[in-house]
């Protein structure tokens, strides 16, 4: 194929916004031409291609890599029967296994409480949130004073339509724009990190104690008006790439329990064995009310996420007030289920104990990263690897050296990090380290020549 690259980027500069992008002063994107196993192949304006690792998972889905054959034939099989069909009074075998799938899989650490039983397919992460909210708040609106609000922890990600929003980090994250237009929700302070990220996840105890103080005054000021917590369990993701200790989670979701507010998690980046077990809900031991998932459901194929509900929660608000007054167009779409199901059936146990095994080498590779200036803190959980810098990274300098390692990686402020496909090999892993460590040198170092030039 011949691709006139000069002309694409001439177009996509006229026409196309990208995420989070300005649409007359962005960075001109990469082409990519194609993606095969773990890497994107790249094409250059001089015609030139070259294959880079994605350490990206195109963020955070393709867990399988790309062009992965039992995929690509359950997204054929499915064409040659229907591609979709409208989910309000029909249904179909994909959706169905899917949701039969997905309850099978559903955390229960706490087998005294109802099991995640009931599912509504979503189109994406960012609408499986919206849901989640509606359910919880549906659950209260008939009585005498509804609660309206959510609490959540400073520092989260929950999505970027706008009720999601009204969750995400009020300071730090991309939103600050619409404070005072989103329903203001509660937010308890940031829960505290691991103490020693080398040594487990406990933070230190101190801080432990002072951050449920708050929390818990916090959340008995306001418990009448809460109709919900939600969390990231383990990881906020977007919001900062924040590892905390679980015992905040157990904490939040009892005081939570405690005052008659359900349990939202919010698993659309940590779901799927992304943090070394398939659920954070496990390694937390909290079995939610509500569960949302994404990302990596399709592996990467399709847009599809679903929220995940108890028995208990779709009794209350069928009986309440009738129907989740949600559905979208393409709701339940057969080729994203058909895509998911076969995603999920080569996510078996040896390929989750191979992710959760990238622990030790993105340790092994980017701790010693902390030693050096200009690097705040280096964080690993299962197959996520996370460099944060003091100051911002260097965008441009830091996907190039990158790239000049053979890695795609995609840093937002402070921080350069990898989520790997799982089926990357142990040299793809090395290769991904030299990637991550070239680009936390490029952004150093330019802090350093800003440091010097501006004396
Ligand atoms: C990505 C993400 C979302 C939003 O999902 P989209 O598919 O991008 O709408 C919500 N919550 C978390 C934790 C995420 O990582």
């Amino acid at each position: 194929m011949t691709t006139d690259v000069d002309a694409l980027l001439t177009l996509d500069a006229a026409h196309v916004w990208h995420p989070y992008a300005s649409a007359t002063a962005g960075v001109p994107p990469h082409v990519v031409e194609s993606a095969s196993g773990v890497r994107l192949r790249l094409v250059e304006a001089d015609g030139t291609r070259r294959d880079v690792i994605d350490a990206m998972s195109s963020w955070w889905c393709a867990v399988h890599g790309y062009g992965v054959p039992e995929l690509d034939s359950a997204a054929t099989g499915q064409l040659q029967r229907m591609s979709h069909v409208m989910f309000g009074g029909l249904t179909h075998e994909p959706a169905i296994r899917l949701a039969e799938r997905l309850v099978a899989m559903a955390p229960h650490p706490q087998p005294e409480r109802a099991a995640l039983n009931r599912v509504f397919l979503a189109d994406s992460g960012s609408v499986s949130v919206e849901v989640a909210m509606k359910m919880a708040l549906q659950c209260f609106a008939a009585d005498d004073r509804p609660r309206r609000r959510i609490l959540t922890v400073r520092g989260g990600y929950h999505g970027d339509t706008l009720h999601p929003m009204s969750v995400c980090d009020p300071d730090g994250g991309m939103h600050t724009l619409w404070r005072g237009t989103l329903p203001e929700q509660i937010f308890a302070p940031l829960p505290p990190a691991p103490a020693d990220p080398s040594s487990g996840l406990d933070a230190d105890a101190g801080e432990m104690a002072a951050w449920k103080d708050e929390t818990a005054r916090l959340f008995a000021e306001h418990a009448d008006d809460i109709a919900a917590v939600i969390l990231e369990p383990l990881l906020q993701g977007a919001g900062g790439m924040r590892i905390h200790d679980p015992e905040c989670v157990r904490f939040l979701a009892e005081l939570a329990r405690e005052h008659g507010a359900l349990v939202i998690f919010d698993e659309i980046a940590t779901g799927f064995g992304r943090t070394g077990t398939l659920w954070a809900a496990e390694r937390v031991g909290v079995t939610p009310d509500i569960m949302c998932v994404g990302k990596a459901l399709t592996g990467g194929y399709l847009t599809l996420a679903a929220t995940l509900c108890s028995d208990e929660v779709a009794q209350r608000i069928s009986d309440r007030t009738g129907a989740v007054m949600h559905g979208p167009t393409f709701m339940g779409n057969p080729l994203a289920c058909a895509v998911a199901l076969a995603s999920l059936d080569l996510l078996d146990a040896e390929r989750l104990t191979r992710a959760a095994q990238f622990e030790g080498a993105l340790e092994a590779g980017l701790g010693p990263l902390r030693s050096i200036a200009g690097v705040k803190d280096v964080r690993v959980i299962g197959a996520v690897g996370v460099v944060e810098l003091e100051g911002d990274v260097d965008m441009t300098r830091a996907t190039e050296a990158a790239l000049a390692e053979g890695v795609w990686i995609r840093p937002f402020r402070g921080l350069i990090y990898t989520m790997p496909p799982y089926v990357c090999t142990d040299d793809d892993l090395a290769t991904i380290v030299r990637g991550v460590k070239a680009a936390v040198r490029a952004s150093v170092d330019a802090g350093y020549r800003a440091s010097e030039e501006s004396r």
